[in-house]
This record gives structure tokens, C-alpha cells and sequence, in this order.
């Protein structure tokens, strides 16, 4: 299927002629401008599979290019460079070298899942680009992104205690990615809270902050999480490393 977004010509491939006459038929500067073709030979055909074995890459498979994941998308809209679509193309045909060129930004998808109820073939688009972005992580392409750094946090802090408590989850997020907590937003958030919130349930996510309070029986869920979790993760690194 051809990529057809205007976005994705890059200027070095646009080739255009100063002077050039056709059959006698002057077509010089903007009337001789053509797409120069790319050639691609170094092809990895185990990056759909790779991608496929994360968490949330299984249906990629599913994709037939139409491009609603896109269309639909918030990120997209602000940033015509972020296009599900093209990098679920560029997965499926192992293209390795063009999607490492936006490696920078795939992990920027804010997990809205419009393009998941925009997909036509269940293919789980915010799936992808999470499974994408830890895979470039795993492969050494990009560092720990603030996003997986907050799932770990997240993920840590429920098997230990059985519990969310968003101020300590922001508060050991921020540490973890080494941002100071005093920020203007934060700043701003917490005068809101303080103005909106009642006292008791103020009170609770301060002391929450500093006391971590369990659930009940815990540990037991808590092994069997921590199990599932290990043995994904060993199933991931096999899919990796075959
Ligand atoms: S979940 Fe991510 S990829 Fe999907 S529409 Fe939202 S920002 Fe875009
Ligand atoms: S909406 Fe679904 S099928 Fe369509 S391009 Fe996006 S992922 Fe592929």
C-alpha cells in the first residue's frame, strides 16, 4: 500500500531541475519537481514479531493500513509527525532505519485510545505504540522513557501494598526521574486540591504520602502478580533474543 501523507516526503528526496527543457517544452524550477525513490536493503524480519510479543503488539498483524489510528489521533493532530499508521507500516515490513528516525517521539502517545475505538480490525493501535516504544527501550535504541518509569512505579507500588495512593506514586515518580517536585503545574495543582478537596480526604492522601497503608491479605495476590509478571517477562526476552 503507498504512504500517502504529504508529511512523509522529506525535503532531501523533492528534486527539482533549474533549467530543463522536455521536447522542446520548457519545465524548469517547480515544474520539474519529482520524489526521488528510496531504496531499502537492510530489512530485520523479526521486528513484527518482537513488537508482536510485548504487551499490546499482539494484533498488529490485523492491520490493513487505512489509516483511521491516525486520523483520530490527539497527538497527531498537534504533531503530523506522530502517524501510528506509518509506523505499523514500517513494523510489518521490518523497515528498522526509517522507524528509528522517529524514535524520539513514539513514546509521546498519551493513551487517549481514540484510534482503539477508531480501528476497523481490532488491532489495538495504543497497544502498539506501547509496545513499540518498549521495544526501542529493550533493543537499547532509546532510555527508559518517563512513561515506563511511571508504569514501574505504578506497578511496584500496587503489588507491595495492594493499594494506589496518586500522591505517593507522583511523588516516587518524580524522584525516580530525578524532577524536582516543586514545578509551577504542581504548584498549581495542589492550591487547587487544597481549595476543592475535603479536609478528610486531604488529610489521608497526606498521611498516605508518607504511611504507606496496605490491604488486608495481600501478599498472597501479590505473589501470584509478581509471578505472572516474571514469567511474561521471561517469554518477552526469549521473543527478543530468538
Ligand atoms: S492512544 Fe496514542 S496513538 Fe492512539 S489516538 Fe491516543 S495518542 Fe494517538
Ligand atoms: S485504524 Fe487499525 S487497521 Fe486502520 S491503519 Fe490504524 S491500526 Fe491499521
Amino acid at each position: 500500500m503507498p504512504i500517502h501523507e504529504k508529511s512523509l516526503i522529506r525535503p532531501e528526496n523533492l528534486k527539482t531541475h533549474e533549467e530543463l527543457v522536455i521536447d522542446g517544452v520548457d519545465v524548469s524550477g517547480h515544474w520539474s519537481t519529482f520524489i526521488e525513490s528510496r531504496v531499502v536493503s537492510d530489512y530485520n524480519e523479526a521486528m513484527e514479531d518482537e513488537i508482536a510479543a510485548l504487551p499490546g503488539g499482539e494484533n498488529i498483524h490485523r492491520c490493513w493500513q487505512c489509516g483511521s489510528c491516525t486520523n483520530s489521533c490527539t497527538v497527531n493532530a498537534i504533531n503530523p509527525d506522530f502517524n501510528p499508521r506509518y509506523w505499523i507500516y514500517l513494523i510489518r515490513m521490518g523497515m528498522e532505519d526509517e522507524l528509528l528516525r522517529d524514535k524520539d517521539i513514539i513514546w509521546q502517545c498519551v493513551s487517549c485510545n481514540k484510534c482503539t475505538y477508531a480501528c476497523p480490525r481490532d488491532v489495538f493501535p495504543e497497544g502498539v505504540m506501547k509496545a513499540t516504544a518498549h521495544w526501542l527501550e529493550r533493543k537499547g535504541h532509546t532510555p527508559k522513557s518517563p512513561s515506563m518509569h511511571f508504569d514501574e512505579v505504578f506497578t511496584e507500588q500496587v503489588i507491595k501494598t495492594g493499594k494506589i495512593e496518586e500522591s505517593r506514586t507522583i511523588r516516587r515518580f518524580f524522584s525516580r526521574t530525578k524532577q524536582g517536585l516543586m514545578q509551577p503545574w504542581m504548584i498549581e495543582m495542589v492550591k487547587r486540591l487544597l481549595r476543592n478537596l475535603p479536609v478528610g480526604l486531604l488529610t489521608r492522601m497526606g498521611l498516605a504520602t508518607f504511611v504507606a497503608p496496605k490491604t488486608r491479605g495481600w501478599s498472597s495476590a501479590a505473589a501470584a502478580m509478581q509471578e505472572y509478571i516474571d514469567e511474561q517477562h521471561e517469554k518477552q526476552e526469549q521473543a527478543l533474543s530468538s
